[in-house]
């Protein structure tokens, strides 16, 4: 994946407004994302990640809400493109997070650490 990050770009490829923070700070850590979605209504929001990059996603997707769905016996018995038909985790070597997106969590803690009195 390129990194241009332009809302064009994102347009094109579809990704919901509500997680591109998020996308595009993956991309910087050179994660593959097949599929993502902000969430509607009481569907949670998810984020189908192929290529973990640097690790950075895996160690700060808690932050924006996100948890990966872990594999169960169902998992491979009915498969559905990169996850499990049964539970929606990720396999095949992907990797599905779910949650409540969280956004800038970064942004905010260090807009926390600048206020002054
Ligand atoms: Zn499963």
């Amino acid at each position: 994946m390129k990194k241009d990050v332009s809302d064009t770009v994102m347009d094109r490829l579809n990704i919901d407004r509500g997680v591109r923070d998020l996308i595009r700070q993956m991309w910087e850590h050179d994660c593959e994302t097949k599929a993502s979605c902000e969430g509607h209504g009481v569907k949670p929001a998810y984020v189908l990640l192929s290529q973990s990059g640097d690790g950075w996603f895996e160690k700060n997707a808690h932050l924006y809400g996100l948890r990966r769905a872990l594999n169960g016996s169902c998992c491979e018995s009915r498969v559905v493109g990169n996850v499990c038909g049964v539970c929606g985790a990720g396999i095949r070597g992907n990797s599905v997070y779910r949650g409540r997106i969280v956004q800038n969590p970064v942004a905010f803690e260090s807009d926390v650490t600048e206020v002054s009195f």
